[in-house]
């Protein structure tokens, strides 16, 4: 099978208490083993043409994608990429104050990463159901958006610098209904050198 779960960078109950082991394990585990083997599953029908593809090309261009199998592709593809990103974008004794390049770029679009951390919880809270709120790098500024389900910005043109699952697969066996306290907390596993990374990456993305 051309796709798989990644491995995870730390162990399940690395991001304690932020995100608890029960969640981790279901939403590597399952959650993501599905869209894997959705996506899969979807490009098995034409080897042909998406085989040789990664899930982050697929979601990119998903008009190339045959007809019959795109919304699955859009909603696995994009289940895949998402979660891929998610997992590297997070790491025990992590968080904190973003420094280098990102950090003077929060303070020069947002003011100040407090004023990034309130427009980025809006977004995700704001998000009606299922879906992601991401910062994105677009014409030199860095902006904040959200997608329902499991679209994501590449799809738009834009590639996701960071971005937080606000399904509530990701948050419910420990936070239930409070989104927000969900959100905030996140901030505290952060791992802001693989979000440098991903900064370095958008600025030189061509759709
Ligand atoms: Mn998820």
């Amino acid at each position: 099978m051309p796709f798989s779960v990644p491995e995870l960078p730390y162990a399940y109950d690395a991001l304690e208490p932020h995100i608890d082991e029960a969640t981790m394990r279901l939403h590597h585990d399952k959650h993501h083993g599905a869209y894997v083997t959705n996506l899969n599953g979807a490009v098995a029908k034409h080897p042909e043409e998406l085989g040789s593809k990664s899930a982050e090309q697929l979601v990119a261009n998903l008009s190339a994608v045959p007809e019959d199998v795109r919304a699955t592709v859009r909603n696995n593809g994009g289940g895949d990429v998402n979660h891929t990103m998610f997992w590297e974008i997070m790491a025990p004794n992590a968080g904190g104050e973003p420094m280098g390049i990102i950090g003077d770029q929060i303070k020069e679009d947002f003011g100040s990463f407090e004023e990034l951390k309130k427009q980025f919880g809006e977004a995700g809270l704001k998000q009606f159901g299922s879906g992601w709120a991401w910062l994105v790098f677009e014409g030199g500024k860095l902006k904040i958006l959200s997608t329902a389900n499991q679209d994501n910005p590449l799809s738009q043109g834009l590639y996701p610098i960071l971005g937080n699952d606000v399904w509530e697969h990701a948050y419910y066996l420990k936070y239930q209904n409070k989104r927000a306290d969900y959100l905030a907390a996140w901030w505290n596993v952060v791992n802001w050198e693989a979000v440098m990374k991903r900064f370095a990456k958008a600025q030189n993305y061509k759709a």
